[in-house]
């Protein structure tokens, strides 16, 4: 069977890999993967060069010279098969991004709606924002597994810490769908 993400076709043993990486991913817990390319003058997706950890989300990967680079493919060890921050900065400037996951073991394609410009535009300054909230993530985790800091703080200080949080990481996934649904059209893949 062929799957069809716009106007790229996924034949089964492009399919066969993507699976294999998310069984990996199981066992090493590490992020895996590699780019999606196509033959010149064709759209049948052919794997590229391999990614390990977080070069999957940030390095570009490669494909043969004749060919054509299309976009990347990689596996989340947790969390569900959608686009991060960073992968949607590099998304931007693909023609699709595509991401296993390997608690939940689906597979999801995201191909742009919006130029190049716009989808940079508006996934860049969120950047800052998520940078916030994982920082205050990480104080109120650290001050938990540590209650003298908790103390130090105070009581009270803490509890706005807290409630500051819950806050601002509801608002955090909310705005992340937002962009990631404004910027994005999602194809699962099976
Ligand atoms: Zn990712």
């Amino acid at each position: 069977m062929l799957r069809h993400v716009n106007s790229f076709i996924f034949p089964d043993s492009i399919i066969k890999e993507m699976k294999s990486k998310i069984k990996e991913t199981r066992k090493k817990k590490i992020e895996l993967g590699f780019s999606l390319c196509t033959e010149k003058d064709s759209n049948v997706v052919v794997r590229g060069s391999e990614c390990i950890g977080t070069e999957c989300s940030i390095k570009v990967g490669k494909c043969k010279e004749e060919q054509k680079y299309i976009g990347n493919y990689h596996t989340h060890p947790r969390g569900p098969a959608s686009l991060s921050t960073a992968d949607m900065i590099t998304g931007c400037s693909e023609d699709i991004e595509c991401v296993g996951a390997a608690s939940f073991n689906n597979m999801r394609c995201f191909t742009r709606k919006t130029g190049t410009y716009r989808c940079l535009s508006e996934t860049m300054p969120f950047r800052e924002d998520e940078e916030k909230v994982l920082e205050r993530s990480l104080r109120i985790s650290s001050a938990v597994k540590n209650p003298t800091q908790i103390l130090r703080m105070g009581v009270p200080q803490f509890l706005r810490e807290l409630k500051q949080h819950d806050k601002e990481i509801g608002e955090y996934y909310k705005n992340r769908l937002m962009l990631l649904n404004k910027n994005f059209d999602r194809t699962n893949i099976s």
